[in-house]
């Protein structure tokens, strides 16, 4: 990318937030020339070295976003879930019974219960701080600008410029903001209003255990077939996942457990857990996933799962501000599709700055009606479909914990309600983000030309 993309560009652009989310936006609009900087609260990229996967239409998104950002997962180390199958190159996502054991002549014999189809590397994992390093690449070199954190954002008149006002006392400014700042968005805040009661994250009582392992222990718990390829392993109040990183040399496993407690408000999200407690949690389910616990490292992340199922928003955009990614619809990770989401977003709002920066300097309309009417299109072709998500992500949790699990009475039944988890991974999968992108681009010329 060279270093003075955008410098001519009508519209600058300010991102809050340098996570996977903020960084793919600005690589959007860094493809369009449009001048963007990300502000990061941090003093450098966050991101752990757990796995993320992008499913068939996020990498589409990508894609069209920048091929560049493409190159960049492949970079990073991407691999295909399943793709190290020697008999199947697609990829496939197989749900699996972790729990019962349902052949008493072999105790490790695991049922399969489901596959849903990706198609050849239709799903990518890739350890995120990988990415990131990679992602940030693809950007001019002046993007980003750490140890940032917003405090308030003031809009000026028709043709002003915003201020953003940051902690340490200092201000930039830009003529639109996207809010990519997480679950816990200050530009959610200011684009909802202080009176809302809408966008507040709420315990979904799961806490996940990220990690990775060599490759070679996953095998040597699972075998082969089944450590190279993405397993969801089911039982009740929990479940285990597992998929291949960092070009198949590391296993990304995800342990999620039900919690029947409430979260206190002043404690952290982000723990330090213990391998002791999953292995005690998991002391009557298959050997092949004792095994697998028992080569998780002594002490990993744990991470209190919160989502905005609660208090959706009721719109994602107020004049020039805007909320994209976990700050408009953070869900918890249980169709690991939460970035492929913000993704999405990403896509609509890089093509949409695109045609506000035409439009700008080209007709009577202000700054200002051209790019809130960007933002307000934006609203209309994501809210939807980003909050069904975070609705969809809690019933797949309860489909994967089902209790059923535990009582042989009651196997067909809690099996039988897996076939509505097809459904809901292929709406997400299938998603026909170019119609997406038509639509967008049409309601934005019929608004901005009335
Ligand atoms: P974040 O990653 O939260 O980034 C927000 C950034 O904003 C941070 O860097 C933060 O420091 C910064 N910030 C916050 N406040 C301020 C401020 N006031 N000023 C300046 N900067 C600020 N999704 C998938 O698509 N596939 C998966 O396989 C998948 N697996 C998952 C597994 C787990 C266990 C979990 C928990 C989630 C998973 N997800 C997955 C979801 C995915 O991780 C999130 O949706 C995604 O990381 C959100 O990215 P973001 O950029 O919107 O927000």
């Amino acid at each position: 990318m060279s270093q003075s993309a955008g410098e001519d560009s009508p519209l600058e652009v300010a991102i809050v937030g340098c996570g996977i989310v903020g960084l793919i936006t600005a690589a959007g609009l860094a493809r369009r020339r449009i001048k963007v900087t990300i502000f990061e609260q941090g003093q450098g990229l966050r991101e752990l070295g757990t796995g993320i996967a992008f499913n068939p239409a996020a990498q589409g998104c990508l894609e069209m976003i920048d091929p560049e950002v493409t190159m960049a997962l492949r970079m990073g180390g991407a691999v295909g879930l399943s793709a190290a199958n020697e008999d199947d190159p697609h990829d496939c996502l197989r749900w699996i019974d972790g729990y019962n054991q349902r052949d008493k002549s072999d105790p490790y014999y695991q049922k399969y219960y489901l596959k849903t189809n990706a198609g050849y590397r239709g799903i990518q994992g890739i350890r995120r701080d990988h990415l990131l390093e990679q992602l940030i690449r693809v950007l001019p070199s002046d993007t980003v600008v750490f140890k940032k954190r917003l405090e308030d954002v003031v809009e000026g008149g028709d043709d002003e410029k915003i201020v953003l006002k940051f902690a340490d006392g200092t201000v930039a400014e830009a003529d639109a903001v996207i809010g990519c700042d997480g679950i816990k968005s200050k530009t959610r805040n200011i684009v909802l209003g202080p009176d809302s009661t809408a966008g507040k994250p709420t315990y979904t009582h799961v806490n996940s255990y990220p990690t990775v392992i060599p490759m070679e222990k996953a095998v040597s718990a699972l075998g082969e077939r089944k450590a190279r390829a993405f397993h969801n392993h089911l039982g009740p109040d929990a479940n285990i996942l597992h998929y291949p990183v960092a070009h198949g040399t590391m296993c990304n496993v995800t342990v999620f457990v039900r919690n029947d407690e409430e979260w206190p408000q002043d404690k952290p999200t982000a723990l330090v857990g213990q391998r002791a407690d999953i292995e005690h949690r998991f002391r009557d389910w298959n050997p092949a996933i004792r095994d697998l616990i028992s080569h998780l490292p002594e002490t990993l992340p744990t991470w209190a799962v919160f989502d905005l199922w609660d208090y959706p928003l009721p719109f994602y955009n107020k004049g020039r501000i805007c909320v994209a990614g976990d700050a408009a619809h953070a869900s918890s990770p249980h169709h690991g599709a939460g970035a492929g989401m913000g993704v999405e977003d990403a896509l609509v709002l890089s093509v949409l700055m695109a045609d506000a920066s035409m439009k700008l300097g080209k007709g009577k309309l202000s700054k200002s009606q051209v790019i809130s009417s960007a933002f307000a299109v934006y609203n209309d072709i994501r809210r939807t479909r980003s909050q069904w998500l975070v609705q969809s992500s809690r019933r797949i949790c309860d489909l994967h914990q089902q209790k059923e699990w535990a009582d042989p009475t009651k196997w067909l039944k809690a099996e039988s309600t897996l076939e509505e988890l097809k459904d809901r991974t292929y709406k997400i999968w299938n998603y026909d983000f170019r119609q997406m992108v038509a639509e967008a681009t049409e309601s934005y010329g019929m608004l901005i030309s009335r």
